[in-house]
């Protein structure tokens, strides 16, 4: 059994604990929250031990029971996956490092904390046996998973995406826009330089507009590809993939709405769509390529996560298994 903690029970904490908690081969130590709010309340209630990153007399005094505090924590895992706000991953790793345990970041941390950005499909073999990493973001991980299979069988000569992201996730009250889409400063934005951390060489140029929706990222794709590829040959290609779900316009699936609606009703733990929606909808002329795809910002990098535990902690050498394990403990295969 590999121990794993997690620093920081956010969105992307919260569900990573919960996604660990479900796997056979680790066991969930705890996780560590700063201060003592509702989502410590209800860790408690998921039977999580909960460790405090802040001041504990704060949790004493809001009435969470403590099982210790962060340094206690790290001093009972093998492995810590840190989901803390952008920027606090990288003051934590002297923590880590002091610790002598492995350690996970999420895509808010850069490149540099551990020079090695993971994404299950496309590189699982670069992070067996690692001490550190990072799961790049929702975006790059959707850019990644509907890329990879496009570059294993075809090849890709350039790819050009824009990226309309959401403003805030559902349970955020401080971000926006709320009226008006918001053009990124740099072009070209940082996603496509993100997803070269992975795939390097790749040539890939994305822009990114901010939209007021909080449900999902939306990407429109064009890619170049090295050899000839009908629409078929690419729907069979990502029906391969269980981390792509295929939607259609045929099935009244037209937004991001319907995507979410879906991901609801199929009864999943926070509602989630751990895949990345492809529309059938999509040309493919020749060499050229252009689709549709949503990405569920709050959920998509869950089971990568759980898969760079796996590999790092060298439990299991072939990135297939350790897919085919995640993807079954969530039931991830729309
Ligand atoms: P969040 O704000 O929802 O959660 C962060 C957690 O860290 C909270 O529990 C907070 O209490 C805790 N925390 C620990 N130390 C803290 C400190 N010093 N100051 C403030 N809070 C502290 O964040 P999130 O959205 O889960 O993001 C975590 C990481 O995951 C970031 O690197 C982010 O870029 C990345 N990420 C986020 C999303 C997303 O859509 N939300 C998607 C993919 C990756």
């Amino acid at each position: 059994m590999i121990r794993v903690g997690v620093n920081g029970y956010g969105v992307i904490g919260k569900r990573v604990a919960y996604a660990i908690s479900k796997q056979d081969d680790m066991q969930l130590v705890g996780i560590a929250k700063r201060n003592p709010d509702y989502k410590a309340k209800l860790a408690i209630k998921k039977g999580f031990n909960v460790y405090s990153s802040g001041d504990p007399k704060e949790f004493e005094n809001s009435g969470v029971g403590l099982s210790g505090t962060l340094q206690e924590l790290l001093g009972k895992v093998d492995i810590i996956v840190d989901a803390t706000p952008e920027g606090i991953g990288k003051e934590n790793k002297a923590l880590y490092e002091k610790a002598g345990i492995k350690a996970i970041w999420q895509g808010g941390e850069g490149h540099s904390i551990s020079n090695l950005s993971f994404n299950a499909y496309a590189n699982y073999d670069s992070a067996i046996g690692a001490r550190y990493a990072r799961v790049v973001s929702c975006n790059t991980t959707g850019l990644l998973r509907t890329l990879f299979p496009l570059q294993k069988e075809f090849g890709i000569s350039s790819v050009n995406a824009v990226l309309v992201r959401r403003g805030a996730d559902p349970s955020e009250t401080k971000k926006g826009p709320i009226n008006a889409l918001e053009v990124d400063k740099h072009i070209p934005s940082h996603h496509g330089s993100d997803v070269n951390t992975v795939i390097p060489g790749l040539s890939i140029n994305t822009v990114a507009i901010k939209a007021p929706t909080t449900l999902m990222h939306l990407h429109a794709v064009t890619v170049e590809l090295k050899k000839s590829a009908t629409k078929d040959e690419i729907i069979e290609l990502y029906g391969r993939y269980r981390r792509i779900a295929l939607v259609s316009l045929k099935d009244g699936v037209n937004s991001t709405a319907q995507v979410m609606d879906i991901a609801r009703e199929l009864g999943r733990g926070d509602g989630d769509m751990y895949e990345i929606a492809v529309w059938k909808e999509m040309k493919a002329e020749g060499n050229k390529l252009q689709y549709f795809q949503a990405v569920h910002q709050e959920s998509d990098v869950v089971p990568e996560n759980v898969d760079a535990i796996r590999a790092m902690c060298n439990v299991e050498k072939d990135s297939q298994k350790s897919i085919d394990k995640t993807d079954k403990s969530l039931d991830i295969g729309v």
